[in-house]
């Protein structure tokens, strides 16, 4: 089996101009300069894109947008399109963020678009799904996946790019987190979830998020199907996302040395 390889994203939401964005990326980027087995990736907001791609251009960590419309251009007032983020050098797009669906009625059907549209770009979108603390409450949550998993992979044809961020809802920006042992049997789920789609699953990176920080993510990152982490809060401070960062490159180190022995 290839040794396991982690994808470490930090999603600022609406935080930080492009001043800002400039300052703490040029420390970021002095601070990582890479290491075997884990890509860091930044998504800042839409206007410091801009100033994010040209401190990151050459370098190792990656750009990601928080968001996009489906359609190419348009009379859609306040929209940004993925030829917008191409062309601004933007490789991976959050797509159906708990936050996009619950506070601007992002439904199954327009994430789907988003989804598909980011696919035929080539951007790598990272899909977002995870449930409700009532509906984990009433035991539905693996249903509610599946469901959100199946509606955003519809309008998309083979998609192969991409990756899944489960992210329980109740764990986001709360401090509360879901065990590892809840995170493994979901993310065993999304991967059963997406063999049923079609879709290579075991090449398709599972993120966890939900109150990700430098304290509680080994045990997490240590679950077989756990190939990241989608951070919010925690991405904000780079010496906890950069402690993250190396907890992850520690893990890959030794998944590589397993690797070499089994070989
Ligand atoms: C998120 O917004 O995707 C997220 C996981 O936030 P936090 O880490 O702050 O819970």
């Amino acid at each position: 089996m290839a040794a396991k390889k982690y994808l470490i994203v930090g999603n600022w939401k609406m935080h930080r101009t492009a001043r800002e964005t400039a300052e703490a990326l040029s420390h970021l980027a002095q601070r990582w300069s890479g290491a075997r087995g884990v890509t860091l990736a930044i998504c800042p907001p839409f206007t410091a894109l801009t100033a994010a791609a040209k401190i990151l251009s050459n370098g190792p960590i990656r750009l990601g947008a928080q968001n996009l419309h489906w359609e190419e251009e348009g009379a859609f007032t306040g929209e940004i399109s993925s030829a917008m983020l191409r062309d601004l050098s933007v490789e991976y797009v959050i797509v159906g963020h708990s936050e996009r669906r619950a506070l601007f009625h992002e439904d199954g059907p327009t994430v789907a678009k988003k989804f598909a549209a980011a696919v035929t770009h080539g951007l790598k979108p990272i899909l977002c799904v995870g449930e409700t603390e009532a509906e984990r409450e009433s035991d539905e949550q693996k249903e509610i996946v599946k469901r959100q998993i199946r509606e955003a992979l519809r309008a998309a044809e083979a998609p192969e790019n991409f990756t899944i961020a489960y992210e329980p809802i109740w764990a986001i920006g709360t401090g509360r987190t879901a065990t590892a042992e809840d995170v493994q049997l979901m993310h065993g789920h999304i991967r059963n979830v997406l063999r049923e789609c079609g879709v290579a699953a075991d090449r398709i990176p599972i993120l966890y998020g939900g109150s990700v920080k430098a304290a509680n993510c080994t045990q997490l990152l240590n679950r077989p199907d756990v190939d990241g982490a989608l951070v919010g809060g925690a991405s904000l401070r780079n010496d906890e996302f950069l402690a993250i960062a190396g907890l992850a490159a520690e893990l890959a180190k030794r998944e590589e040395g397993v690797e070499q022995i089994e070989s």
